[in-house]
């Protein structure tokens, strides 16, 4: 079943741009999909769309049927991992990802449970005291991935989030989250210029050209036929 349905969105900035360009997908549920595509192919901000962060000019996104067209990011059931990981670097890694609880007024004890937990998921159980300026590249993405997944969103939103990442790291990370959105059986859209990470984590890919879907497919039939 579709979980994601965005229905011929098209974004043109100020200035005439058209970032995106009459763009159609579904998305199946616990599905990873990813956004691959050359540099101003229109990835990012169709993944913004979809999070909320950037309006579309026309169109309709719905998610588990409803329209969220024009609601802001924290109406939407959707969360997102930038490249730079913008955490919170006055704040420890607990309060980095308690903060969205406590906005939702959960209870002190069951904030710890689910930080705790999510820690552990994304491997970093006990690093709760630590400051994330104190972390590793590597550590700070997975954070910042925890920060994301300890709301519990319907639909992870991941925008190059290893790009500023060494290969070796890159590769190990790929798998982690491939690893951890299978076991969540988490829907989830991925931006990628690499197609090496599309390769190996997507269940789906799409190629995307000037705003437009130029292919779509397994990563198998996308590699025969570039
Ligand atoms: P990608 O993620 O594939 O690199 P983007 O979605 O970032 O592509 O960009 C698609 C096109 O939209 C590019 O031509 C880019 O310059 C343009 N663009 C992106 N954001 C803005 C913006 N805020 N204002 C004007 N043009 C933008
Ligand atoms: P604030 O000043 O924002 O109220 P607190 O320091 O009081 O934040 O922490 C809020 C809650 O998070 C408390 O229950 C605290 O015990 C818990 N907490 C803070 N840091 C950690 C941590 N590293 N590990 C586990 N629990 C923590």
């Amino acid at each position: 079943m579709s979980v994601l349905h965005i229905a011929e969105v098209t974004k043109t900035f100020s200035g005439g741009t058209h970032a995106v360009n009459s763009f159609s997908l579904d998305v199946a549920d616990g599905e990873l999909v990813c956004l691959l595509g050359p540099s101003g192919s229109g990835k990012s901000t169709l993944l913004r769309m979809v999070g909320g962060f950037e309006q579309p000019t026309s169109g309709r996104i719905t998610i588990d049927g409803e329209d969220v067209t024009h609601l802001p990011p924290e109406r939407r059931p959707t969360g997102m991992v930038f490249q730079s990981h913008a955490l919170w670097t006055h704040m420890n890694v607990f309060k980095n990802l308690a903060f969205g609880l406590k906005l939702r007024r959960m209870p002190a004890a069951e904030i710890r449970e689910k930080v705790e937990a999510v820690l552990e998921l994304v491997g970093l159980a006990g690093y709760g005291d630590r400051m994330t300026n104190q972390l590793s590249g590597g550590q700070q993405q997975r954070v910042a991935l925890a920060r994301s997944l300890v709301l519990e969103p319907k639909i992870l939103l991941l925008d190059e989030p290893f790009a500023s990442l060494d290969q070796h790291l890159r590769e190990r990370l790929r798998e982690e989250v491939r690893d951890i959105q299978q076991r969540l059986g988490i829907t989830t859209l991925f931006v990628t210029h690499g197609q090496d990470e599309a390769l190996s984590m997507a269940d789906r890919i799409v190629v995307m050209a000037n705003g437009k879907t130029e292919q779509i497919g397994r990563p198998d039939v996308v590699y025969r036929d570039p």
